[in-house]
């Protein structure tokens, strides 16, 4: 079965927002001010999530990124990883990580089913990442990294946000990364979320098209054609490369003429786009026993009500996101 909205896209993909609790505190990320968690009975259990999935997979989803927060940090994670792998219809499940628990988390996720995985890592040097974090973590990350490869995880993708001024002169080592390593290593343009980096967010903003000349073999490399496994990331890779590098640019080259997804929160809202406020909520009934055609009639609203797009651009950003990324998931 497939879902098609309003605009033609069909809709197969469906982000989970496990948790809004993160083990890190990256300043582009976390709010700075406000209420910073959601309380426990605001957040969905995993059955009332795994309901909701089930019923996605019903019609038509068939790839599932668990996100968060930080989703290691939720205890049951990898039980509920294995819950959707059994889910019928389910094609592919993913799972977007901050690194930190990945080293023994890797092989028990692998085993429930988890093949892909996004490591978050926007630099390589100790300093910084504790500077961009608050922790003095990169070690634990860059461990979490090769367990994943050794156990057989595929593809490894890393993402990489640039900033100006804070790691935009470490774009060529980052990509560097992929000269021996299989990894696809990707690097993203700095979004307008409600947080700390509304602030600043016009100086520490680069354009993709700024930072795809800091790699200076970039007129050398092939740009490949996206598929579906490689999502908005337009491909290159440089020359005798194992992996490859991708260019994320949800500002400057929206894709939302291509966009396959829906994310569900933390707290049981379905976002139709990152970048609208509009939030469908789904939580009210998995908690007072819709069945599972109820759940499904909710999902369909959602696909329905999906905007044909954004319009944000670098500088009309003002209220983009009213939430923090931590809380939608990425
Ligand atoms: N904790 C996990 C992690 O670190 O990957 C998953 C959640 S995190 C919100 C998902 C992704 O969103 C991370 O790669 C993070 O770098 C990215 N992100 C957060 N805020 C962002 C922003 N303002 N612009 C671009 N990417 C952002």
């Amino acid at each position: 079965m497939n879902l098609v909205d309003s605009y033609g896209r069909e809709i197969d993909y469906l982000r989970i927002s496990i948790t809004d609790h993160c083990n890190l505190k990256c300043y582009y990320c976390t709010p700075f001010s406000g209420r910073s968690h959601l309380e426990r009975s605001e957040i969905l259990t995993y059955e009332e999530m795994l309901n909701v999935a089930r019923a996605a997979a019903a019609v038509g989803i068939t790839k599932i990124r668990i996100t968060g927060g930080e989703p290691l940090v939720r205890k049951g994670v990898v039980e509920f990883c294995r819950m959707l792998s059994d889910l019928d219809g389910l094609k592919s499940l993913a799972l977007t990580t901050n690194g930190i628990y990945l080293e023994e988390m890797a092989e028990p996720l692998f085993k429930a089913g988890v093949r892909r995985i996004n490591i978050s890592l926007d630099t390589l040097r100790p300093e910084r990442f504790e500077k961009i974090t608050g922790y003095n973590w990169l070690p634990r990350v860059l461990a979490g990294i090769k367990r994943a490869e050794d156990i057989g995880m595929h593809p490894i993708k890393i993402n990489a946000v640039v900033m100006r001024g804070i790691n935009d002169d470490e774009i060529e080592e980052l990509a560097a990364l992929t000269l021996t390593r299989p990894y696809h290593v990707r690097f993203i343009e700095l979004m307008p979320t409600s947080g700390s980096a509304h602030g600043d967010y016009e100086t520490l903003f680069m354009p993709v098209e700024e930072f795809m000349k800091k790699i200076h073999q970039i007129e050398r490399v092939q740009i490949e054609p996206t598929t579906d496994s490689c999502g908005p990331a337009r491909l290159c890779r440089l020359p005798g490369a194992v992996g490859k590098i991708g260019f994320i640019a949800p500002i400057s080259w929206h894709f939302c003429g291509s966009c396959n997804r829906l994310r569900l929160t933390a707290d049981g809202k379905i976002k139709t786009c990152l970048f609208s406020q509009k939030e469908i909520d789904i939580k009210n009934a998995l908690r007072t026993g819709a069945t599972l055609n109820e759940i499904i009639d909710i999902f369909r609203q959602a696909v329905a009500e999906k905007p044909s797009g954004h319009h944000l651009n670098a500088k009309d950003h003002q209220n983009a996101c009213s939430r923090a990324m931590r809380a939608i998931g990425g």
